[in-house]
């Protein structure tokens, strides 16, 4: 996104260019609160356009199927080296596309066809690629979905006693633990024991909280999964792509012949040269500090709306997810995602566990603080978004005249806070 790059774009094709314009004022004018997204670093993001595009490199460092690879070699060794002293683990591979694909590979490397996996619902929170029913993972196995409690003093949070009888009467190769919006700490030691107990292979699907595992706020599962895969865009800021890591020798084998030639061809070498990039950042005093912030912004933000009358998932969170239950205001996500977009607002509907509206319309929200706090926003900021996510719901019972005012009010108060932290400086 330097000077450079767009130059380039701008004289080689302006209608292109255009739209890369109009993407960046976008970005800088609205307030990022879709919890899969970041503001990766303008070297992430030339690193990721750089001269490395152009190779060729299938296989894996000191052993590909291409000449001329002595630099990439290198890219792929640093990046390596990071992400293991980041995890603390002894082997990773980096060369999934994306973390569909990364999970696709453990399927590869450790299920056959219509063997047995318990994973959770995407309706509970879960990720499509855990066994929802259109997904390659619902399709091709047979996908066993636990969820969370629908009552009592622990509702909303996982049902380790279902996921245990789950387990035990269904004999799973498998059980996947990780979600999208599950926004509390998981208990990986619990979900270990039930694995052993039946013997089944523990995969740890971190993708939403990489960043604040390698920032050391919430738990890492690598003590405790066989094999954990994550993508490396959210919360860990870092390039679009994803990974897959283990303490086991013989997994590992299994997952580099998975991935490659098993699933894919050639690795995206500058996407990886942008991983070495982003994971020498997450290696940085700062990095822990931004994820500390992170998740004392989603906490603040989570008060915020309950004081405002609002219901949260699992009343809290421990992460940067804040899941919002629209159902005591009468609204549904749809109808407010699309109000928050109007003023600069970015999130996106989400079903609430046992939701009685459909996958289209839902009854709750997902925030998640990961971006806005990567531009500089601190708990003051998102006292303010809370305020403001409440006042823009609330108008929708006013007349047209207050309801006109409160969207006028928060669209400035917006672009003020936009103006106070610019992102990609360099760019304008
Ligand atoms: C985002 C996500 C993925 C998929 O990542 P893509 O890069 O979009 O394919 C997989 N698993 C979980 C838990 C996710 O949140």
């Amino acid at each position: 996104m330097s000077d450079l790059y767009l130059k380039g774009i701008k004289e080689t094709d302006p209608e292109v260019f255009e739209t890369l314009k109009n993407e960046l004022e976008r970005q800088q004018n609205q307030i990022e609160l879709i919890a899969s997204e970041n503001i990766a670093s303008l070297s992430t993001l030339n690193a990721q356009g750089s001269i490395m595009t152009n190779k060729y490199a299938e296989g894996y460092p000191g052993r590909r199927y291409y000449g001329g690879c002595e630099y990439v070699d290198k890219a792929e060794e640093i990046a390596l080296e990071r992400v293991k002293k980041l995890f603390d683990c002894k082997f990773a591979n980096l060369q999934p596309h994306s973390g569909a694909q990364a999970n696709q590979a453990v399927f590869l490397a450790l299920l056959n066809p219509n063997d047995t996996f318990l994973g959770m619902s995407l309706a509970s929170g879960g990720h499509l690629t855990h066994g929802a029913k259109p997904n390659i993972s619902g399709k091709w196995f047979n996908a066993i979905q636990y969820g969370v409690k629908k009552d009592g003093n622990d509702k909303d949070l996982i049902d380790y006693d279902e996921v245990e009888s789950l387990a035990l009467e269904h004999k799973p190769k498998i059980i996947i633990a990780g979600a999208s919006a599950y926004p509390r700490f998981i208990d990986w030691e619990k979900f270990r024991n039930i694995c052993d107990k039946v013997g089944a292979y523990f995969m740890v699907d971190m993708a939403h909280y990489s960043g604040l595992i390698a920032g050391k706020q919430y738990p890492n599962p690598i003590p405790y999964a066989d094999v954990v895969t994550s993508t490396t865009h959210k919360t860990l800021r870092g390039a679009r792509s994803a990974m897959i890591l283990t303490n086991n020798e013989d997994i590992y084998k299994k997952i580099n012949s998975a991935v490659f030639p098993g699933l894919q061809g050639g690795p995206l070498m500058h996407v990886m040269a942008a991983k070495a990039v982003s994971f020498g950042e997450a290696l940085k005093p700062e990095f822990k500090e931004y994820s500390k912030n992170v998740i004392l912004n989603a906490k603040i933000l989570s008060e915020t709306l309950v004081k405002r009358g609002f219901r949260v998932v699992t009343g809290g969170t421990d992460s940067h997810i804040v899941w919002l239950d629209l159902t005591p205001k009468n609204l549904t996500g749809d109808k407010a995602e699309k109000i928050l977009e109007e003023v600069g607002l970015a999130c996106n509907k989400n079903a609430i566990p046992y939701d009685p509206n459909p996958p289209k319309i839902t009854s709750g929200l997902r925030f998640g603080t990961a971006a806005a706090t990567s531009r500089g926003f601190n708990e003051n900021d998102f006292r303010k978004v809370g305020e403001m996510i409440s006042d823009m719901l609330d108008s929708l019972q006013f007349s047209e005249d207050e309801k006109r005012k409160v969207f006028d009010n928060t669209r400035k108060n917006i672009l003020e806070m936009c103006n106070l932290y610019p992102i990609y400086k360099e760019a304008f």
